[in-house]
């Protein structure tokens, strides 16, 4: 029986990162998709953002900071998109929750989907998880990113 796992929808080719574009070229993310049943998902368009967006970040802390509500994410503009990004986060769990599934392939670096590293908003990496990584991380769903994948 292969594993179901979900996936950041970009990582298999679906056009939906902020820019509009996909981010599929990892091979390990690729030859993964031939042996096990991975169903994409994209917190953000989850959440009610449209595609292409302006780029997000987190504000002073990470994902975990934005689910207790010490920290908010905004896009380039400054406008504060906190709300979609937790709505996009519950969604995604629903998701997992429904099929019964237990770990998640999260998009390195992003606000969203970011696994141990996210940018902040002068575009360095720092130690953390974005916010949808943080909810599944709190209830107990494994998350790695695509480089994590053996
Ligand atoms: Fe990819 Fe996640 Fe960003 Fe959606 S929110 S584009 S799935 S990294």
């Amino acid at each position: 029986m292969t594993t179901k796992k979900i996936v950041s929808a970009c990582l298999l080719g679906i056009k939906c990162a902020y820019d509009g574009t996909d981010r599929y070229k990892n091979s390990k993310v690729i030859r993964l998709l031939k042996k096990e049943e991975l169903i994409p998902v994209c917190p953000e368009q989850l959440g009610g953002l449209p595609t292409p967006r302006l780029p997000l970040n987190i504000q002073q802390g990470t994902g975990k900071d934005v689910l207790g509500g010490g920290a908010t994410v905004i896009n380039k503009e400054g406008e504060d998109k906190t709300k979609e990004f937790i709505e996009g986060a519950k969604e995604v769990l629903s998701i997992a929750k429904l099929l019964g599934i237990k770990e998640y392939i999260a998009k390195s670096g992003s606000p969203s989907c970011g696994c141990g590293k996210i940018y902040d908003r002068e575009g360095n990496l720092i130690e953390g998880d974005g916010v949808t990584v943080a909810l599944l991380k709190k209830e107990g769903i494994k998350v790695i990113n695509e480089r994590e994948i053996e």
